[in-house]
């Protein structure tokens, strides 16, 4: 490729002529169906690769191989290479698979207003909805628009600026995205080896039993602030601990209202949220056991509410190698 300028053209011409031929045919329609290539789009079929080998059987290290090839020549046909592109949403995009193939209907339930308001949009750095226009909620921001959430009436927080949570956001969201991923690979892996009757999605009853198996740090917000964990409100428990912040203007407050409102009409439209936040608060979980003299939030030591952060997939999955959702 040396001298000559890669464009989206091109690198798709060469996809086509090298990987189509190998692919199985059922999955050439986003190759040929492409009216104009964009590196984006280009990109996008990595993640799609990826989350259809798991349904692959056999093929599944073919498709994934491909996939990965994919990301390289989007990424390394230009030096220095081109930023990888964030694929922010895929766990939104997976759950939206898993949906699909069980036939259970969501999709069209994702956007309101219109197509403006995206129910499944979240921070980069959490579950939260981002304030407008932004990829970051009102805690990570270090603007004006900056608001403490505490989760826990039990943490007495000493912040020097409204830096710290930006900060704190930033430093653990490698850890944040890989500890997401490493949830979502396993439960994704558990549901296609089980022929999809893992159950994976949120009940509609026992929901209680579900979340704690799955979700036990989300689990253990609802036991520290006493909320009722009963099937017709567990929903709305879960939007108070987790998204009802309420020390915010009437503007930066309605994203929250939408989200909620929509949340409990369809409460399936929750577990992106609840898988967001079970991995950021297994990083602050692992982080409390780190943090030395340079600590920012003080947590007394609470003996009796020790709870195992793991699910039960990880001894299942003890040793087994990560498959690549999304490592970038
Ligand atoms: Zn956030």
């Amino acid at each position: 490729m040396q001298n000559h300028a890669v464009t989206p053209s091109l690198a798709l011409s060469l996809i086509k002529k090298h990987f189509l031929p190998i692919l199985p045919v059922e999955y050439h329609a986003p190759f040929i169906k492409v009216k104009q290539a964009s590196w984006e789009r280009l990109s996008w079929r990595y993640p799609d690769l990826v989350s259809n080998s798991f349904k692959a059987g056999d093929l599944g290290k073919l498709l994934e191989d491909i996939g990965v090839s994919i990301d390289w020549i989007c990424r390394y046909t230009t030096l220095p290479p081109r930023e990888p592109t964030v694929f922010g949403n895929l766990e939104t995009n997976i759950f939206l698979q898993h949906c699909g193939f069980i036939n259970v209907e969501i999709a069209h339930l994702r956007y309101l207003d219109a197509g403006k308001f995206d129910v499944f949009k979240a921070c980069k750095y959490c579950w939260r909805q981002p304030v407008a226009r932004r990829s970051i909620c009102v805690v990570h921001t270090a603007s004006d628009k900056h608001s403490t959430i505490t989760l826990n009436s039990r943490e007495s927080e000493v912040r020097d600026s409204p830096f710290t949570d930006y900060k704190e956001g930033k430093r653990q969201k490698e850890a944040y995205d890989k500890t997401l991923n490493k949830i979502l690979t396993k439960e994704t892996i558990a549901f296609h080896e089980s022929g999809f009757n893992d159950p994976l999605l949120l009940p509609s009853a026992h929901i209680w039993p579900w979340l704690l198996e799955r979700r036990p740090l989300v689990s253990k917000l609802l036991i520290d602030q006493n909320l009722t964990t009963a099937d017709d409100v567990i929903i709305d428990s879960l939007l108070i601990a987790l998204h009802s912040p309420t020390t915010l203007t009437e503007n930066l407050l309605k994203p929250y209202l939408l989200a909620n409102q929509h949340i409990k009409r369809h409460p399936q439209l929750i577990w992106p949220m609840l898988l967001r936040a079970e991995a950021w608060l297994t990083i602050r979980s692992k982080r409390r056991g780190n943090w030395g003299g340079n600590r920012k939030l003080v947590i007394p030591a609470d003996t009796d509410s020790q709870m195992s952060i793991n699910n039960k997939f990880d001894e299942r999955f003890e040793g087994m190698e990560e498959r690549p959702i999304n490592n970038f």
